[in-house]
């Protein structure tokens, strides 16, 4: 098995709270939100960064992104959202398979620290997905 934790939620080997799956990229909660409807998007593929991704996966991921912050619009109206994918330990990166982060934004509060905070509970992460998913067709 796998020891790294992206394949294996894409194996189905790990749980995640999914919102959006085609087969080549999976959206799902972050499991340690940096706010709440923290959302990221990963190829099925393993590649540990930018620095090795290749096109056909980035154009993928790309595109689920931007459908994603769709429905994270539509779910949640955020006063913004921000997207961001580091790459390294040294740029906050904290799993070695590429991931794009997409953080709903309130006016004037500033983020928490990935991953330093205890995740949360199941419970908000899951009903969180359901209003995500449920806005993705509108
Ligand atoms: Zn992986």
């Amino acid at each position: 098995m796998t020891e790294c934790i992206f394949c294996r939620i894409v194996a189905g080997q790990a749980p995640a709270h999914e919102v959006f799956d085609d087969g080549e990229v999976k959206a799902f909660m972050d499991a340690f939100p940096a706010a709440p409807g923290h959302v990221l998007v990963i190829p099925y593929r393993h590649f540990e960064n930018v620095f090795d991704i290749d096109a056909v996966a980035m154009a993928a991921v790309a595109d689920a992104v931007r459908k994603t912050a769709g429905a994270i619009r539509r779910a949640l109206a955020p006063d913004g959202l921000t997207i961001s994918q580091a790459n390294g330990a040294a740029a906050g990166q904290s799993v070695a398979h590429y991931h794009v982060h997409l953080i709903p934004r309130t006016q004037g509060r500033k983020l928490r620290s990935h991953g330093t905070e205890a995740a949360v509970q199941a419970a908000p992460l899951a009903a969180m997905a359901q209003r995500i998913r449920a806005a993705w067709s509108e």
